[in-house]
């Protein structure tokens, strides 16, 4: 069936019309249509599947089967390979017309001698040689739905523009690392194991260099009057890393202090201030936050974080804390 759209004008029902065919575009179709039957055979004989569906332009083709799991990147290339043997082998495509009782047309497809690579019901249209394919490879695979996977393939001129495309970015890489191309799988391999071992290594020393840095601050924290008090600018990688140093400290301070830990980055001043529940009655965040300051977040159970330009406001909450603290 074909359907068309009349674009201006009108038709009538005794109008003649004078129709033609884009045979280009109808070749390129034929080609991917016939792919599809050299597919659903190779993809039967390497994996046992069962067709589910299938959906062709003239840019690719798209092929739906039953299959358990992923197909792994040996196994498609088993399949390319085999696809493109069977184009090399320049198998004639024959159809042959069957007639039947209720006088509707049907025909078999016919893939090599006799129907010796496959045979399939189809009125689809077809090229007549499997040379016409030129080339097939496949872009994709994955699963669509449960049991039910998906190959994406290209074939003709298209293939061979994406076969070169990737062999172009797998030069570029091999420049780019500086690694010969014949080992550069197992180059990348051994590069990803040592970059892992390098982020590992960095974190068991930023475990080490927080756990020193905790304990120095501990050190640091001075007596007013019977409270506790830390107010240090700590120098760290990420401004995140403040709360982690506040936690880390509160697990060894249980009571009657108060933390003020702050990090300077691009002329911005990011402020941590913890005071512990049984200061809460003497002192309270929202007495030292009364300034015109960033507040990004302030709950009197838990914590305030402040972002400032000025180094002063610091300066100005030590001494609130002070006169607080004397009275
Ligand atoms: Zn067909």
């Amino acid at each position: 069936m074909h359907i068309g759209r009349l674009l201006k004008g009108y038709l009538l029902s005794d109008t003649n019309v004078n129709i033609y065919i884009d045979k280009v575009f109808r070749y390129k179709i034929s080609i991917n249509h016939s792919a599809i039957h050299l597919l659903n055979e190779t993809l039967k004989r390497v994996l046992n599947i069962v067709k589910k569906g299938f959906l062709i332009n003239e840019k690719k083709i798209t092929f739906d089967f039953n299959y358990y799991k992923k197909i792994s990147n040996e196994q498609l290339f088993i399949i390319e390979q085999l696809m493109n043997n069977e184009i090399i082998k320049q198998n004639i495509i024959s159809i042959k017309k069957l007639s039947r009782q209720d006088k509707k047309n049907i025909q078999l497809v016919c893939i090599g001698k006799e129907g010796s690579y496959s045979i399939e019901f189809c009125n689809g249209t077809h090229i007549n040689n499997t040379k016409n394919i030129v080339n097939f490879c496949i872009v994709s695979e994955r699963s669509v739905s449960k049991g039910i996977r998906r190959i994406e393939a290209l074939t003709n001129k298209k293939a061979i523009h994406y076969i070169f495309k990737n062999n172009l970015i797998v030069k570029n890489i091999s420049y780019n690392i500086k690694q010969n191309i014949k080992n550069i799988e197992k180059n990348i391999l051994n590069i990803i194991n040592k970059q892992k071992i390098y982020i590992d290594n960095l974190k068991r020393l930023k475990k080490i260099k927080i756990k020193q840095l905790i304990k120095k601050l501990l050190n640091q924290m001075f007596y007013l009057f019977e409270y506790k008090i830390l107010i240090k600018n700590i120098k760290i990688e990420y401004k995140k890393d403040l709360f982690l140093i506040l936690n880390k400290i509160l697990n060894f301070i249980l009571n009657k202090s108060i933390l003020i830990l702050y990090y300077i980055k691009n002329n911005s001043i990011y402020v941590v201030i913890k005071i512990t529940k049984d200061c809460l009655n003497i002192i309270q965040y929202s007495v030292i936050l009364k300034t015109n300051q960033n507040i990004i977040y302030n709950n009197n159970n838990e914590f305030s974080y402040i972002k400032t330009s000025s180094i002063l406001y610091i300066k100005k909450i030590k001494n609130k804390i002070k006169n607080i603290l004397k009275k």
